[in-house]
């Protein structure tokens, strides 16, 4: 399998006729307009890559210009608080990607003179950056020869080529590499691999492909066998593992709440979140709690339901109001900003730091009954 990134051949050499095709298409119906696109440059690109993994374009745009702005350069984001990356980030999700982000752009600035490598090796010994981010980089960014496989383009491919199997399944990844590579054209890599990500994107979607207005279809191994619908083959069905937690939701003088920093790695690793324990008698029997508030002071709210890649999360929260006179109890003591991971948090500065989505919208709800 070939591995290296090899600048590209001179723009005479004859496109390929899938290359070609995809790149007529991407001339006239592709995105050109996209913020990293203006400028293409390799931190942009990256920046991109990693947000654009798990998450949709539009949803993308806003955080990527938000991020841009404040962090332009990688070396700017190498030096920033981690708590300023990671308020940037937070609603993004997979928030380890956040944290990759600032580890790799601290090892650019330590290794690689402040800027990342235009290497295929380099680039995959950065934390975070798979093949195809790295990919992604060395042609969008260095017009390099060197494919990408994200989820847009294994779908195009699976469909026009007829390939079965989870894509997922070891063999089938190496077999689309494989396939990727060879079919990259010898120069305008940085718009072929616009062009099939485009394609995978708005044309040949996952449900309802608009197989009418793809450059591919006189070819399509999928249109031509009424196989469209079925590939690529789905992912072998497994049922999500449940797991429940209990959140304390401390309150002092309706003004401030009591954060844990979640441990790192970890889920929600390095984020603020809310005192978790297993249930809710564990919750109940914490030591200091039990000791200073009677049970009722504990009001159950609406419980928390969230989906991670491996398991389904449901936290029920337990609202526990506290007056100046108890709030010794938890760390950190008067005049100490935080102590033991904890923190009392002002519920209307929740912006400046990395909070889970699905704690945040429970704290705003909080702040907005309180208002
Ligand atoms: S013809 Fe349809 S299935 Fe085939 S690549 Fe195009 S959009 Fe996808």
């Amino acid at each position: 399998m070939a591995r290296a990134a090899t600048a590209h051949s001179p723009a005479s050499e004859p496109l390929p006729a899938f290359a070609s095709r995809l790149l007529a298409w991407h001339a006239k119906h592709g995105r050109h307009d996209l913020p990293w696109q203006q400028p293409r440059d390799p931190y942009r690109v990256w920046l991109s890559e990693i947000m654009l993994q798990q998450t949709q374009v539009a949803t993308v745009t806003g955080y990527f210009l938000r991020f841009v702005d404040a962090l332009p350069t990688l070396p700017a984001l190498a030096r920033a608080p981690a708590d300023q990356v990671m308020a940037l980030w937070s609603g993004l999700g997979y928030y380890s990607r956040a944290r990759n982000l600032q580890r790799a752009a601290r090892l650019c600035v330590e290794h690689h003179g402040g800027e990342l490598p235009a290497d295929l090796d380099a680039l995959m010994a950065l934390p975070g950056i798979g093949r195809s981010t790295a990919g992604a980089i060395l042609s969008q960014a260095f017009g390099l020869r060197a494919p990408i496989l994200d989820g847009n383009v294994k779908r195009v491919l699976c469909r026009s080529h007829g390939i079965d199997g989870f894509p997922g399944q070891r063999a089938i990844e190496l077999h689309l590499w494989w396939l990727a590579d060879a079919l990259l054209p010898p120069s305008q890599l940085a718009d072929y691999t616009q062009a099939i990500m485009d394609l995978g994107a708005t044309v040949c979607t996952r449900a309802r492909p608009e197989c009418g207005n793809c450059p591919l279809r006189d070819d399509c191994v999928a249109l031509a066998t009424g196989r469209v619908a079925e590939l690529p083959t789905p992912r072998p069905r497994r049922t999500l593992p449940q797991r429940s937690a209990a959140w304390l939701v401390a309150v002092h003088d309706s003004r401030r709440v009591l954060l844990h920093r979640r441990p790192s790695p970890g889920i929600w690793g390095g984020l603020w979140s809310l005192p978790e324990f297993p249930d809710e008698s564990s919750l109940r029997g914490d030591r200091a709690l039990g000791t200073t508030f009677p049970p009722p002071a504990l009001v159950p709210m609406p419980a928390v339901r969230h989906v991670f890649t491996h398991y389904a999360l449901t936290a029920q929260p337990f609202r526990l109001d506290i007056g100046e006179d108890q709030v010794h109890v938890f760390a950190p003591g008067p005049g100490v900003a935080e102590q033991d991971g904890c923190r009392w948090h002002p519920l209307d500065e929740l912006a400046s730091i990395g909070i889970p989505q699905p704690v945040r919208r429970l704290l705003t709800g909080l702040r907005l009954r309180e208002d």
